[in-house]
């Protein structure tokens, strides 16, 4: 398989019209890559660095829900390469990710979380000395090249702009580690661009959460030669993380039965369910009205299904 030749994702309009705004999403969850998502369009420039520098086997950590750890485990099979994953034991039930990556032949070592990154330094000890090249990859794909790939999507909406000659005022999405609003924050400022990026984070409290955007913005610009920017550029979201990282409340599972069955689109309760709950809670206490709005579907369609009972039964 060849990975990489991605179109641009499509971006559709869906029936909610919540405050008279008109609502679009961007359906990266239909990249053609192992059920798609954020974080297989990251996973995709990770592997091209992987190829360039020769390594032969890849080392990266997450827990048993991970989509990052099923693509990484998946494309590590496509290209017949040896995929280590080191996952805390107290997340460490059976779910559809899980379930694949164990199918995908990746090596899991199960530790305590307080022992992660001890685990990850002794794995890449050990391999080296067996004769490997390992590349490692941070939890989500976080770092400057996962930040690159949300540069790429948002020249992608820029393009769709271009072409339809709208455009639009808010982009919301879900911000969990941060780098896919990191990306999408570089590509406004890198061309000049005023509306507003909305993260609603699913877990991570401020001023953490939001300090990790503003750090992955100006690692990347500083790569690049660009100044670094301030927090006021960073709308980093944390009214709607409820008790933490998978809490979720019944208007969640409505909005995600809502969404699935005026517009067949599957959301999740840990990601883009919440997230498209939060934000429309976000514009009515902001009083948006009368705007153009694009949300990113960012993926974890096995997640949907590990929450299919419970939408059954709300
Ligand atoms: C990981 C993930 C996110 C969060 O993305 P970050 O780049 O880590 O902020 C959002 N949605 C889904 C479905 C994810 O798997």
């Amino acid at each position: 398989m060849n990975i990489g030749m991605f179109q641009a994702t499509p971006i559709q309009s869906i029936s909610e019209n919540l405050n008279n705004n008109t609502f679009f999403i961007k359906r990266d969850d239909l990249l053609p890559l192992s059920f798609g998502g954020n974080k297989a369009r990251k996973a995709v420039l990770f592997f091209e660095d992987l190829m360039r520098e020769e390594s032969d086997c890849v080392v990266t950590y997450g827990s048993s829900s991970s989509n990052h750890c099923r693509i990484i485990a998946n494309i590590a099979a496509v290209k017949n390469i040896p995929c280590h994953i080191i996952s805390p034991s107290e997340s460490s039930h059976p779910t559809s990710n899980s379930k694949m990556i164990e199918l995908f032949g990746a090596l899991v070592t199960l530790c305590p979380l307080a022992e992660v990154n001890i685990t990850i330094e002794r794995k890449l000890v050990e391999l080296k000395e067996q004769g490997y090249k390992p590349y490692f990859i941070q939890g989500g794909g976080h770092g400057d090249i996962g930040t690159q790939a949300y540069v790429n999507a948002y020249e992608e909406i820029l393009e769709y702009e271009r072409v339809s000659g709208m455009k639009f005022d808010y982009i919301f999405h879900t911000t969990g580690t941060g780098t896919t609003q990191a990306g999408l924050v570089c590509g406004k400022l890198l061309h000049g661009d005023k509306r507003e990026i909305v993260g609603i984070s699913n877990a991570r409290k401020n001023p953490y959460g939001g300090q990790v955007v503003l750090d992955s913005v100006n690692s990347y610009f500083i790569n690049i030669g660009k100044v670094p920017i301030t927090t006021e550029e960073i709308i980093f979201i944390d009214d709607y993380v409820l008790s933490g990282y998978g809490f979720y409340n019944q208007q969640i599972l409505k909005t995600i039965k809502e969404v699935l069955i005026n517009d067949g689109i599957p959301m999740d309760t840990t990601y883009t369910g919440k997230a498209f709950w939060g934000m429309k809670e976000y514009i009515k206490n902001n009083q948006i009205n009368g705007n153009k709005v694009l949300f990113i579907h960012t993926g974890g369609t096995p997640l949907f299904f590990d929450n299919l009972e419970e939408l059954m039964n709300e």
